[in-house]
C-alpha cells in the first residue's frame, strides 16, 4: 500500500514535469498559430437563452460577439472570424461544434450571459472551461447552457439520447480528453481578467462546467457568462452600448496576450477610453461577493492542495509557465518591518493584497493590473486612504520599474 503510494507521486511528479517540458517546448518554439477563431453567440431563434425583465440573453450575446469578431477582423490580419451566427436565428447545438471543428478552429469563444432563478442578487462575470464538475452551482451553469438541445428537432438521434436535465447522463463528460484543457484555461485566465478589471462587476473565476458544446470541439474553448440578466442593474449594465463595446475589448486584449504568449508576438492592447467605460452597477456590499463556494474554481490554491490528480496539477504547472512572461502592474500602499499577513483586517478594504520583501522591509501591494491605465485608475481610489500610495511594476513577479515595464509590453 505505502509501495504503491510512492510510486504514485513519482509516476504523478513525472507526468508533471513532461508536461511543463513540453509545454515550454511548446510555447517556446511559438508552434501555436492563431488564425482561426470561432465566435459563438450563444443561443438565437427560437432558443432565447436566458430571459431578464428588460431583454433576452440571446441578443446581448450576439451583439458583443460581433464586436469582438469585427476587433479581430480589423486589428489583425492573419486571424480569420468564423461566427456560428451573425443573426437571430436558431443554430443546433451540435452544429456549432460541427462549424468549428470543420474548419479547424484554433479557438473557440463561447458568448453568454447568465441567469439564476430567485436569486435577484446574484451578480457577476464568470469563464467556463470544460470540466466534470459534479457541484449544485455548475451543474445549474451546464444544465442551463446544454438546455436548448431539448427544443432542437431530432435531439435524441443528434444527442445520442442524451438528457441534459438528467445528473445521470452527464456520466460521458467523463471522456472528455483533457488535450486542450491547459490551453483554454490559460485564455479563459485572461479573460476573466481583463473582463474584472475593466467592468469592476464581481469576480466569479475561471471554473468547469459540463458544457455540451465545448465537450464537442476539437479546440482550447471557453464560454463566457458576461453578467447576470436576471438582476435587474446588471442587465440594465449589460444592455448598454458601452458596456457592449468594453466587453468586446476585454475579451479581444485577453486573445492579443494570449496570442502573444503562444507565438511570441508583442502585439499591443487595444486602449480603453475613459468615455467608454460605464459605471459597474453599485451592488448592495451583502452582495459583493457573492461567489459560490461550493464550485471549486480551478485557479486556486485551495484546489491544487484539494485534489492533487493530474488535471488540477497540470492546470496549475501551466498557469507558471504563462507567468514565464507576465507583467503586471500593482499599487504599493504600505512598507515596514513587520510581516503581517496579507488577510489582515487591517487590509480588508482593498482588493488582491500582496507583499514582498525588499532591504528588509516588507513591502505591501493592492491590485493586480493588465495596462498602466488601468493601475493608474485605480490609484486615485486607493489614494484616498494611502495617500503615498504608487504604482510598481513586476516581470515575471520581480520587481522592474514602471518605465521598464512599459518598454516590455512596446
Ligand atoms: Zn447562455
Amino acid at each position: 500500500m505505502q509501495k504503491y503510494k510512492i510510486m504514485n507521486i513519482k509516476t504523478l511528479f513525472l507526468v508533471c514535469f513532461t508536461l511543463t517540458f513540453f509545454n515550454i517546448v511548446a510555447f517556446g518554439q511559438a508552434k501555436d498559430k492563431i488564425a482561426k477563431v470561432v465566435i459563438d453567440a450563444g443561443h438565437g431563434g427560437k432558443m432565447p437563452g436566458a430571459v431578464g425583465k428588460l431583454c433576452k440573453e440571446k441578443d446581448i450575446n450576439l451583439k458583443v460577439a460581433l464586436r469582438v469578431g469585427k476587433l479581430i477582423s480589423d486589428n489583425f490580419d492573419d486571424v480569420t472570424v468564423i461566427y456560428t451566427r451573425t443573426e437571430d436565428e436558431t443554430v443546433e447545438i451540435y452544429k456549432r461544434a460541427e462549424i468549428a471543428n470543420k474548419n479547424k478552429a484554433d479557438l473557440f469563444i463561447s458568448i453568454h450571459c447568465n441567469s439564476v432563478k430567485d436569486k435577484p442578487n446574484v451578480t457577476g462575470i464568470e469563464t467556463f472551461v470544460m470540466g466534470v464538475d459534479q457541484s449544485e452551482a455548475s451543474m445549474a451553469v451546464a444544465k442551463k447552457e446544454n438546455a436548448d438541445m431539448l427544443l432542437e428537432k431530432d435531439h435524441e438521434t443528434n444527442y445520442s439520447g442524451f438528457d441534459p436535465n438528467s445528473p445521470e447522463a452527464y456520466i460521458i463528460f467523463s471522456l472528455y480528453s483533457s488535450a486542450y484543457l491547459n490551453k483554454s484555461t490559460i485564455l479563459a485566465a485572461k479573460v476573466q481578467r481583463h473582463l474584472i478589471n475593466n467592468t469592476k462587476l464581481v469576480d466569479r473565476l475561471v471554473k468547469q462546467a459540463s458544457i455540451f458544446v465545448l465537450y464537442k470541439v476539437a479546440m482550447p474553448s471557453i464560454l463566457i457568462e458576461l453578467g447576470f440578466i436576471s438582476n435587474t442593474e446588471e442587465e440594465k449594465y449589460l444592455l448598454r452600448d458601452d458596456t457592449q463595446e468594453l466587453m468586446a475589448i476585454s475579451i479581444y486584449n485577453a486573445l492579443v496576450e494570449y496570442k502573444n504568449l503562444l507565438e511570441g508576438t508583442q502585439k499591443s492592447f487595444l486602449p480603453i477610453s475613459k468615455t467608454a467605460k460605464p459605471k459597474a452597477p453599485e451592488m448592495p456590499s451583502i452582495v459583493k461577493d457573492n461567489r459560490d463556494t461550493i464550485v471549486t474554481p480551478i485557479i486556486s490554491a485551495t484546489s491544487v492542495t484539494k485534489d492533487s490528480n493530474d488535471t488540477i496539477v497540470t492546470l496549475v504547472t501551466n498557469i507558471d509557465t504563462l507567468k514565464i512572461d507576465a507583467i503586471c502592474f500593482r499599487i504599493q500602499f504600505f512598507a515596514g518591518k513587520e510581516n503581517i499577513n496579507t488577510s489582515d483586517k487591517r487590509f480588508s478594504s482593498l482588493s488582491e493584497v500582496k507583499k514582498y520583501n525588499e532591504n528588509g522591509y516588507w513591502k505591501y501591494t493592492t491590485g493586480n493590473f493588465n495596462t498602466l491605465d488601468q493601475a493608474q485608475e485605480a490609484l486615485s481610489n486607493v489614494k484616498k486612504k494611502y495617500s503615498d500610495a504608487f504604482i510598481i511594476a513586476f516581470h515575471n513577479e520581480k520587481k522592474i520599474s514602471v518605465r521598464e515595464a512599459q518598454e516590455l509590453m512596446k
